[in-house]
């Protein structure tokens, strides 16, 4: 079992593929072209594995595959089988898009996908135009369309923003509640690589929107989920991800690994490990020695916010948000 110093089990592993996607979400990329890591630089499908082993044998019990866009990295369908067929047990879901979900989902269920969270920051084709600053939005719902077919379980991600798409709130909530998604909004996070004039709403003023419509009860927070989960009077949950509050880190049961190979105790800092090296020449067991370091060295809380709040120098389409 990995116990981080804070005496939080670390049992959820999320693996950013690829930092390259597919939309420019003015909350999370810049605008312009800028250089990605080169392909060779990345570890390929069979050493993030060698690595997964190793944090499956460590008590491992929760896989989430992201990016930038996961979708964008052939043979990703491969990928989540070598897991499945390594432990079928294994929790194992994927944050994605869906720009390219339509016609792959089937496959990506039956190599052991069980779950995805989808972005769906709007259902107006022209406000979906201006946020990923592409056409995206048909794709996008012909690809939950396709997933709830196929019977993936599927959540909805939103990060609500002040004149964007904030009279969007009860529109997203109303189109997932109706599908039987749970939608959790998140909170933006200030990040160097994001729109300057981004702001983002936070729990209260979304919890006065909603509350205008429905009526809902407080449910607190939910094992390690990161959400504050309300249930409205019919039974639908919805959540909040409000990374500024305390109860956010103290269940958190997550590190991250870049498409690189770097080991990232907590999205905030900027501390990382490698692992890329050991895995390369095959040296599991240093491997599993960064693992632990990584596990030891996991911070307690996260800045966002607060007195002596900063932003993150790393970019969320490279950790995987
Ligand atoms: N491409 C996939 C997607 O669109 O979901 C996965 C990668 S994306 C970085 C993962 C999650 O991070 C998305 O739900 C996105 O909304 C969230 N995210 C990105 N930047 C964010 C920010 N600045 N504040 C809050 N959430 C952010």
């Amino acid at each position: 079992m990995l116990v981080d110093s804070y005496n939080r089990v670390v049992d959820y592993l999320r693996i950013s593929v690829t930092e390259r996607c597919n939309f420019r979400c003015q909350y999370c990329m810049p605008e312009k072209p800028f250089s990605w890591v080169p392909k060779e630089n990345l570890l390929s499908f069979e050493e993030l594995f060698e690595f997964i082993k190793i944090a499956i044998d460590e008590g491992v019990k929760k896989i989430r595959i992201t990016g930038g866009e996961p979708l964008l990295r052939e043979d990703l369908d491969k990928f989540l089988k070598m897991i499945y067929d390594y432990e079928p047990s294994i929790d194992l879901a994927m944050t994605t898009n869906a720009y390219l979900l339509k016609g792959t989902a089937q496959k990506l269920k039956d190599a052991g996908l069980k779950r995805i969270n989808v972005s769906i920051d709007t259902l107006k084709p022209d406000v979906a135009i201006k946020i990923a600053q592409k056409d995206v939005l048909k794709n996008v719902l012909d690809g939950v369309d396709e997933a709830l077919k196929v019977g993936l379980k599927v959540k909805v991600n939103m990060v609500p923003m002040n004149g964007m798409n904030a009279d969007e709130i009860l529109d997203v909530l109303e189109y997932s509640k109706k599908r039987n998604m749970t939608i959790r909004f998140i909170e933006y996070m200030e990040n160097q690589f994001a729109s300057k004039d981004i702001s983002g709403l936070k729990s209260p003023e979304l919890l006065e929107i909603i509350g205008k419509k429905y009526k809902f009860s407080d449910d607190g927070f939910d094992g390690s989920s990161p959400s504050h989960y309300y249930t409205m009077e019919d039974g639908y949950r919805f959540g909040i991800i409000e990374p500024y509050e305390d109860d956010f880190c103290k269940k958190c049961n997550r590190i991250r690994l870049t498409a690189e190979g770097n080991l990232i105790p907590c999205l905030f800092f900027d501390e990382a490990m490698s692992i890329a090296e050991s895995i390369k020449k095959g040296d599991i067991k240093t491997a599993a020695l960064v693992l632990k370091e990584v596990i030891r060295t996991k911070p307690e809380k996260n800045r966002w916010g607060g007195e002596d709040s900063e932003s993150s120098t790393r970019a969320f389409y490279e950790t995987g948000g």
